[in-house]
């Protein structure tokens, strides 16, 4: 946990009007230095040392998503993926992308996804995920070293 993310974790429950309690500060650093959503396993696993339990990290998981400061990112295996939301537009996230050579999921912020276009008459849509699926620069070098 470092001093500017501690900093950053107070900042976002502060604007939410939430209380500054432990487990709450130690997901949200976790968070922080992540650079890929995270299952609530791995931010339980990344809380040092373990002095929040498991149940209390899902609950926390639960308050800090419906106080919009964490999302779910995606699911994959069926298992929730969550990262901090002050990277999305009130409407839409930024897009997932999942490597089918490596596994890896990265999030792509600077990548813009359209509007959908032809929506059937009738439907508002009120917040846009995209997941995108490929190879990443990593495993398409390597793949080109083989062949
Ligand atoms: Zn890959
Ligand atoms: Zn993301």
């Amino acid at each position: 946990m470092t001093e500017e993310h501690l900093q950053k974790a107070e900042q976002l429950l502060e604007q939410s009007r939430l209380r500054k309690t432990r487990p709450r500060l130690e997901i949200l650093c976790v968070l922080l230095a992540a650079d890929s959503p995270l299952t609530g396993e791995q931010i339980f696993d990344r809380i040092t040392p373990a002095s929040v339990d498991k149940a209390t990290v899902y609950r926390t998981l639960l308050l800090l998503l419906r106080h919009d400061i964490v999302h779910h990112a995606y699911l994959r295996n069926r298992i929730r993926h969550f990262e901090l939301a002050h990277h999305c537009k009130p409407d839409h996230c930024h897009p997932h992308f999942t490597c089918r050579d490596c596994g890896r999921t990265v999030c792509l912020y600077q990548a813009v996804v359209p509007a959908v276009q032809n929506l059937p008459a009738g439907y508002l849509v009120l917040h846009r995920q995209t997941r995108l699926e490929g190879i990443c620069p990593n495993c398409r070098t390597e793949g080109f070293g083989d062949e």
